[in-house]
């Protein structure tokens, strides 16, 4: 268990998509710290079951319906949040995600694959399949971004989006993941130096391969077995394990603390087991 820091007692922190398991596993973290954590997550119960589980432990929390894809839905969460807690000192940008109609069924396209329709290759991707993923991680951290770093700037506060090993070096079979992974990367850069000097810090923390819901299909078989995919990426994982949430909570409490990593911006900092580093051989 990670020792308690009297510098993030208090303080309000912005969860999105703090309903599911990595940013639920850092939204119940930062309350254990005594911050006040709104979650604000597209599917309300998945909210209110981490607001449950913070308050059933002494914490203080507020589930609230939001969509990042609509400015609306956000500015609304933004209200809430203000009556609510104050004025807040840390936004996750943590609601992002795959679908299927950004995947291709193999990893490598071979010539043949065209004449075969049990297949998705690349071109049977859409612009519209390209546009969910491209928007829910990419839109969807612009939007709070906007409508919360008014709040951050006036605090002196903190930005936390969420990457990914997609996006120094994209993964085979999810193209539009990796790309708005990637943007987002593109995007924590330039948000830190357009805000470093009115004070708010923007950092990523792009987690290795954890298994969640988003992944579960292309991390393990039905029978719960790992697929294929799995076992290379624990071959390409010097530590040789897939990722548990808690993995990511020391480094989200230091860029969250402003004397820890008060000089910290514009980084994004994988927590992979090894894996960037890793040539393979
Ligand atoms: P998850 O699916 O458990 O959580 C995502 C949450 O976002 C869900 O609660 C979902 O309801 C919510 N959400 C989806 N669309 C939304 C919207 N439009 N508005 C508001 N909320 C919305 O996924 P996770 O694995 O915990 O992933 C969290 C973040 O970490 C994502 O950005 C993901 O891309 C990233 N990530 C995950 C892994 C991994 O291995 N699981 C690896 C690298 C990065």
């Amino acid at each position: 268990m990670l020792p308690l820091n009297p510098n993030l007692q208090g303080e309000i922190v912005v969860v999105t998509g703090g309903g599911g398991v990595l940013c639920g596993c850092m939204a119940r973290e930062l309350a254990r710290q005594g911050l006040k954590v709104a979650i604000l997550n597209r599917t309300y119960e998945k909210a209110v079951k981490v607001v449950e589980d913070i308050k059933g432990a002494g914490g203080e929390a507020i589930a609230i319906e939001c969509d990042v894809l609509s400015v609306e839905s956000v500015k609304r969460a933004e209200e809430i949040v203000t009556a609510d807690f104050g004025v807040c000192d840390v936004l996750i940008n943590g609601a992002g995600g795959n679908h299927p109609k950004g995947i291709t069924t193999k990893e490598i396209f071979v010539k043949n694959d065209l004449n075969r329709d049990d297949l998705t290759t690349f071109f049977d991707m859409t612009p519209e399949g390209f546009g969910y993923v491209f928007n829910l991680n990419f839109i969807g951290t612009l939007i709070p971004t906007q409508i919360f770093a008014k709040q951050l700037i006036e605090n002196q506060g903190t930005i936390i989006n969420i990457s990914s090993m997609s996006a120094p070096s994209p993964m085979t079979k999810v193209p539009a993941y990796s790309a708005a992974k990637s943007a987002i990367e593109n995007f924590t850069k330039w948000l830190s130096v357009n805000f470093a000097e009115a004070g708010l810090r923007v950092n990523a923390i792009a987690p290795g391969f954890f298994l969640t819901e988003q992944n579960r299909a292309l991390l393990t078989n039905p029978d719960g077995s790992n697929t294929d995919r799995t076992n290379k990426i624990l071959a390409g994982t010097p530590m040789r394990r897939l990722g548990k949430p808690e993995d990511l909570l020391g480094n989200l409490l230091w860029l969250a603390d402003k004397e820890a990593s008060g000089f910290v911006t514009g980084i994004s900092i994988p927590v992979d087991g090894g894996f960037m580093a890793y040539s393979g051989v």
